[in-house]
């Protein structure tokens, strides 16, 4: 019977108590059950050069888990290197933060190569494979380069950059004839679905099909947008469930009579950390009539801290927050209260429910959830506003939403304030539409969408090309 192999940088290992994870693990974790199946990669552990990554096997609930240490190398050149120092930033719009390495993209191609090898091992021709995220855009050529037939399709969860872009990555050419190995790609906007079309029809001098479908060498590639959900009824029964200890991370008790401002992040240049902060301590210098009367919570997990750009983004947050702290503080007041710590999923519905204001600033974004989560763990009788960057995926099915330019100051100070003052009939009516979206398209339908898609992708023969070395693939019904 056919398997469902996942693929993903990071294995969200089983985990008895799935309250504790995010909506992704869940959702993926559920199909791999449901239909039996494989989840493999990276374990998250680095071993020294000398060490061969060795593959491990452990099963829970009819899947299994299947995951290798990645050596100092790979993690620096393809971690740390190609994925995170040169494709997200591109991904993202920073064309400046670039850094381009070529001994890092050839690690990337090994890591991607290695994971080939491992899916050629444990896969059964009708299986059908899934592969997460922008650490992978090679896979498919290696599988196919090893005769693989399989259905393979790619989820893209950031953003797809811009020709303009593109251009500005020296294996462009290479890495999109190198996804266009795969049957399906999914995408979270329609905006990045028209990107990416509009990209491997540049590169490739494709034929156009359809308006989600391409043709390169016989090999028909569906091009398609499946943005991602949540859960909203669970979210809302686990904000709402008591919990013994919940996390003391902000104490709620004391903010009383504080109308309180809830943001979650990565640390990371693409979230418009710093740019809140200003227009924050702007509105703060505007507004003393807020003054012991408004908290801005923050929790900022750092992260790829390896890294100089996310290194000095660290430092700048903490001085930021210092700064304004240093500035504005009165009697036992605090206008920032910043977190570094990670919190557990469900705790962070709880402290979503008890915040009257999420304000998500990314400067760009593939989907963000938080401001999904935000909205279903609301009270429904007396739900908090989202303040939501135009710049997220989340920003094109949430209109209801107060939507910010978050690189307009005056944009967002002005959001902030009709987000503070807004009457409660207006909150519940967008509150009511916010979650009318959020069920109408979930996390199961997210997936199930995809694999429809891929499984629709007919059986094929495969030849050998002539181009790149790669495969071109014919179809037989
Ligand atoms: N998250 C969490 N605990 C934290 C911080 C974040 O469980 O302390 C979860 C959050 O609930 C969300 C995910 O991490 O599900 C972050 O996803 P998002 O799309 O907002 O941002 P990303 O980090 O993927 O760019």
């Amino acid at each position: 019977m056919s398997k469902l192999i996942i693929l993903s940088n990071r294995v969200s290992l089983p985990n008895p108590d799935k309250s504790t994870a995010g909506g992704l693990a869940v959702a993926l974790q559920d199909a791999l059950s449901d239909i039996g199946g494989i989840w493999l990669g990276w374990n998250g552990e680095k071993i020294e050069n000398h060490h061969d990554p060795h593959f491990s096997s452990t099963e829970y609930e009819g899947v299994e888990y299947i995951t290798c240490p990645l050596t100092e190398e790979q993690y620096s050149g393809y971690y740390c290197g190609f994925a995170n120092g040169a494709l997200w930033p591109a991904m993202h719009n920073r064309a400046d933060l670039i850094e381009y390495e070529p001994e890092e993209f050839k690690v990337y191609q090994q890591v991607n190569r290695l994971f080939a090898h491992q899916l050629a091992q444990i896969t059964h021709p009708d299986d059908v494979i899934w592969v997460h995220d922008y650490h992978f855009l090679s896979v498919a050529h290696y599988c196919r380069e090893l005769g693989m037939q399989n259905r393979i399709g790619f989820f893209l969860h950031i953003p797809f950059a811009d020709l303009n872009i593109w251009n500005q990555l020296p294996t462009a050419q290479s890495l999109i004839q190198d996804l266009c190995q795969y049957d399906v790609i999914g995408l979270q906007t329609e905006h990045d679905q028209k990107r990416c079309m509009d990209v491997c029809h540049h590169f490739l001098a494709s034929q156009v099909i359809h308006y989600n479908v391409l043709n390169y060498n016989n090999h028909q590639i569906t091009i398609q947008c499946y943005p991602i959900g949540i859960n909203p009824e669970l979210i809302q029964k686990v904000a709402q469930q008591k919990k013994e200890n919940p996390h003391p991370i902000f104490e709620f008790e004391d903010l009383i009579n504080q109308k309180t401002i809830i943001s979650v992040d990565r640390i990371d240049y693409s979230k418009g950390l710093i740019e809140r902060f200003n227009a924050f301590e702007e509105f703060l210098k505007n507004n003393p009539e807020y003054h012991k009367h408004i908290t801005d919570l923050q929790i900022a997990c750092p992260c790829r801290i390896e890294i100089q750009a996310y290194k000095n983004l660290y430092e700048l947050i903490d001085s930021k927050v210092d700064f304004i702290n240093h500035e504005f503080s009165q009697d036992n007041w605090q206008p920032i209260n910043c977190s570094h710590e990670t919190v557990a999923h469900d705790d962070l519905m709880k402290i979503y429910l008890q915040s009257d204001i999420c304000w998500v600033n990314s400067l760009r974004d593939g989907m963000n959830l938080v401001a999904k989560e935000f909205v279903a763990a609301q009270n429904p009788d007396n739900p908090g506003v989202l303040i939501l960057s135009k710049y997220t995926g989340a920003a094109e099915q949430m209109s209801e939403a107060i939507i910010v330019d978050p690189e307009n100051r005056g944009d967002m100070i002005k959001a902030l304030k009709t987000a503070l003052t807004m009457s409660k009939s207006e909150r519940l009516e967008r509150y009511k539409q916010l979650m009318q979206g959020l069920k109408s398209f979930d996390i199961n339908d997210w997936r199930n969408a995809f694999l429809k898609d891929l499984r629709r992708v007919p059986v094929l023969h495969i030849f050998k090309s002539p181009l790149r070395k790669s495969y071109n693939r014919i179809v037989s019904y």
